[in-house]
């Protein structure tokens, strides 16, 4: 199966102080569809320098990489926004819903973005909201939400326009360690459904028994690749 994210080797240097300060070093991997890969490794070990570079809301300092056959790293930055819109899905540890909007209305506003018909949308931001277990909820606003519920809306969110990937970071950073597994578990099951390629920067080892691959980052190096 052909990879639907691929990074070749690549780098990243932030200058601080005149000083550089290596956040990736030669870091590659592969994932294909509905796989989950976890990234896990402690604070400032790079797992978000490496998410925003898939995402392209980073660029790296020398290597490749590649979603769905674009290559990020050759993009403009009008395309990366393109390429934002249609392949990628992000989940942040702060959901940053719209507090005023339902979970319906927040669902649909990203489709709204993609330009689907009303019919369309309707249609989907019910599959996705009931996907992710908030069939009964569908009219609340986040503050009549509990924090696993808010979660679950911006991960409804996020997958709305069926991106090809989905990068988290931190998704479960403020949630309790049940609610917490509850979601990396609807992570593995978007994965299996829609065949979404996830990827999870953490360092809660609760991943490991959802993720077909964890990858231990450690000072921006990557020290295993462990298969599950
Ligand atoms: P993690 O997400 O695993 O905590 P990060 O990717 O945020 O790690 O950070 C990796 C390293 O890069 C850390 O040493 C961090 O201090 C450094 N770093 C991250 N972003 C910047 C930045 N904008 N400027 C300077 N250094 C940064
Ligand atoms: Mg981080």
């Amino acid at each position: 199966m052909e990879p639907i994210i691929r990074v070749e080797n690549i780098s990243r240097l932030y200058h601080v102080g005149g000083r550089a300060v290596p956040a990736l070093q030669d870091v590659s991997l592969t994932a294909v569809a509905g796989q989950v890969v976890a990234l896990r490794g402690r604070s400032g070990s790079g797992k978000t320098t490496l998410l925003n570079c898939i995402g392209g809301l980073d660029r790296p300092t020398s290597g490749r990489i590649w979603v769905g056959g674009d290559e990020v790293t050759q993009l403009a930055e009008a395309r990366l926004v393109q390429l934002r819109r249609q392949k990628i899905g992000f989940v942040f540890q702060s959901h940053a819903l719209l507090p005023t909007y339902s979970a319906r209305e927040n669902v649909d506003l990203m489709l709204r973005l993609a330009n689907l018909s009303r019919k369309e949308r309707l249609a989907r931001t019910e599959q996705v909201l009931r996907l992710v277990g908030l069939g009964k909820w569908m009219d609340h606003r986040p503050f009549e939400l509990s924090g696993g519920q808010q979660q679950r809306v911006a991960i409804a969110r996020a997958i709305a326009t069926r991106p090809a990937v989905i990068l988290a970071d931190e998704p479960t950073g403020e949630l309790d360690t049940t609610t917490g597994q509850q979601i990396l578990q609807l992570f593995r099951h978007i994965a299996d459904v829609e065949g979404t390629t996830v990827l999870i920067a953490t360092h809660d080892l609760a991943v490991d028994a959802f993720a077909n691959e964890v990858v231990h980052l450690q000072d921006g190096r990557i020290l295993t690749t462990i298969p599950h």
